[in-house]
């Protein structure tokens, strides 16, 4: 089977590990036998550069028609002025958008290997295997806003639609299913309206899953519970800001950016997967990012776009064996002497990706 990927490297050290997650795709594609079609496209300050707008519209078309998105990171001190009118990050925000990506999964697995990464201590951490759903177009950050009494009061509107809801919990339930069946939802309905329609909904929701486990959870002891006890959560579903706060939390509890993927989903098959790391600029151009995050995320891709599941799999199983043989690069080395460079990595699951 063919399959069309957009590939959008981005800045720093996007292409750099893009690359290798593509590279791991198309030896996916010689182990069992599909097709990848890349079609390259520009997104974030190379795109300003290059054309004046940080998602040139040809970048949105690219994605449309594509089966699945690969995107490595935007932004980058060149672009970093607050008082731009064209921006980086508009091209990250344009192609949620653009695509209707309404659902980010940021799944949060601890290798054993890497416990002594991370600044929680090993016994809390392990067995720690969630997934957070981040709720990615509405709320705060889209409602209304704006200033007023000459500028000296500000204010943020965080408005949901029971549909918008409805969505994305439907999106945690299924998943959910697929993995220990446990939903948890997080909102602040003792204070807001907004998260008592969220409760109120995912409660009407949960009764469709019978078969899974549900709570809810109120955001700031969600807050707390993750660093006490991560490894009692399977999927937590949230709205958009609490989800963006709780997300980096989470991923602080594997030890290292460089190794998370994520997912942001549309209706239909249409994804967009991407390392939850930035640019990186200060290690870009040096060959020595960790591109596990991006290769994870190509996983994700032919888990969740191209219902690929045994070839998703051949790839988390590549990467966990290269860890377990000791393979490192800086950013997970314990000492200099193991240090491998992002391609050998590349390699390194390319050669350990068999059907
Ligand atoms: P960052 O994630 O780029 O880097 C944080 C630290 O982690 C740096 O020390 C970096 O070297 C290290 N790091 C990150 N990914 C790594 C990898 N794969 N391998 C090894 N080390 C890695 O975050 P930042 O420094 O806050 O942001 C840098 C730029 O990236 C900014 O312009 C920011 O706006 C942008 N950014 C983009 C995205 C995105 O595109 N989704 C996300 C976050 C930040």
């Amino acid at each position: 089977m063919d399959y069309q990927i957009a590939l959008l490297g981005g800045d720093g050290i996007g292409p750099e590990v893009i690359a290798q997650a593509a590279r791991v795709l198309e030896r996916v594609g010689t182990a069992f036998g599909h097709s990848f079609v890349f079609k390259p496209a520009l997104i974030g300050g190379y795109a300003i550069d290059a054309t004046g707008s940080a998602l040139p519209d040809e970048t949105l078309a690219a994605c449309r028609s594509a089966d699945a998105v690969l995107l490595g990171a935007v932004g980058g001190p060149k672009w970093d002025n607050p008082t731009a009118t064209v921006r980086p990050e508009q091209g990250l925000l344009g192609i949620r958008k653009g695509l209707g990506l309404y659902a980010n999964l940021r799944p949060v697995k601890m290798n054993e290997m890497l416990i002594g990464a991370s600044t929680i201590k090993p016994e809390v951490l392990r067995g720690t295997d969630l997934v957070v759903v981040r709720e990615l177009t509405g709320g705060i950050y889209f409602g209304e806003r704006g200033r007023r009494d000459d500028g000296n009061t500000a204010y943020d509107t965080m408005i949901y639609s029971r549909a918008e809801i409805e969505r994305v919990l439907h999106t945690a339930f299924r998943l959910a299913r697929q993995r220990r069946g446990k939903v948890t939802s997080v909102d602040k309905a003792n204070v807001l309206e907004s998260s008592r329609l969220w409760r109120e909904t995912a409660t009407i929701v949960a009764k469709a899953y019978p078969d899974v486990a549900f709570e809810h959870l109120l955001v700031d002891a969600c807050a707390m519970h993750l660093i006490r006890r991560p490894a009692t959560f399977d999927v937590i579903v949230t709205e958009n800001m609490f989800g963006d706060i709780l997300t980096d939390e989470a991923s602080m509890l594997a030890g290292s950016m460089g190794m998370l993927p994520s997912a942001s989903l549309a209706e239909g098959t249409l994804g967009l997967y991407e390392p939850i790391h930035g640019s990186a600029p200060d290690i870009a151009g040096q060959g020595i990012a960790n591109p596990v995050g991006a290769i994870l995320s190509a996983a994700l891709l032919l888990r969740l776009s191209l219902g690929l599941e045994q070839e998703a799999l051949a790839v988390e199983r590549a990467v966990d064996q290269v860890l377990a043989e000791g393979y490192r690069t800086r950013d997970i080395a314990e000492n200099a002497s193991e240090v491998i460079t992002t391609t050998v990595m590349g390699d390194l699951i390319c050669e350990r990706v068999t059907a």
